[in-house]
């Protein structure tokens, strides 16, 4: 397994990242206004090879404004954690925030997914741990064996996703930290900013003094 980050060339889109597994799975898929380039790139590391899977990290429109394309390009399921796939089925303004970006979210079948599940790629796993606080059905995705956490918005680097927009919350972001610092993460795929294919430990405890735990 191998996880790769996409540049859609649009400065605002989220991270999106291409994990290639014996399965495949794009984690986010930017606003959409990128779309192009986001398939083609797709398309030149996968070759032959098709897109089995997006999953999305929450419900975002920079995250998620580009995901009825890709399901019509590639074919695949989409997944989010449950309530907010909810709000990518009935395309729900006040959480997706399309509008307050200009943009537009359309709605997707996405198929919910809860804490604990577990999305099998074959050589690998990423374990759904449900991460509330950014919005109400973040979700990261956790692969034991390389201690690989895709974070969405709410862990970055050297920091934490806002909590100021309808549905997020201060209490549930430190409670999901909580959960977050008890894992061991070797390296971070957050939603915005580079990847750390290295990640140091005492950045957890840092951020999270910074958030008043
Ligand atoms: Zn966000």
């Amino acid at each position: 397994m191998y996880i790769r980050r996409i540049d859609s060339g649009i400065p605002f889109d989220s991270s999106i990242y291409l994990v290639v597994g014996e399965r495949t799975m794009l984690v986010d898929a930017g606003s959409g206004l990128g779309h192009r380039n986001v398939a083609d790139a797709i398309r030149s590391i996968l070759g032959e090879r098709n897109l089995d899977m997006v999953v999305a990290t929450h419900c975002h429109y920079d995250h998620v404004g580009g995901l009825a394309a890709i399901v019509e390009e590639f074919g695949c399921e989409a997944y989010a954690g449950e309530l907010d796939a909810q709000s990518i089925r009935d395309a729900d303004d006040r959480y997706t925030l399309a509008s307050a970006f200009d943009g537009v979210v359309r709605p997707v079948d996405v198929r919910d997914l809860k804490d604990g599940d577990v999305l099998d790629l074959g050589d690998s796993r990423f374990r759904v741990i449900s991460t509330p606080g950014h919005t109400r059905g973040s979700i990261c995705l956790y692969d034991e064996a390389s201690g690989a956490l895709i974070s969405g918005d709410t862990l970055f680097e050297t920091g934490v996703g806002r909590t100021d927009f309808a549905g997020g919350s201060m209490t549930d972001l430190r409670r999901s930290l909580t959960v977050l610092s008890n894992i061991d993460i070797r390296e971070l795929y957050p939603g915005h900013g580079k990847e750390c294919e290295s990640y140091d430990p005492a950045m957890m405890a840092r951020i999270m003094n910074l958030v008043g735990m």
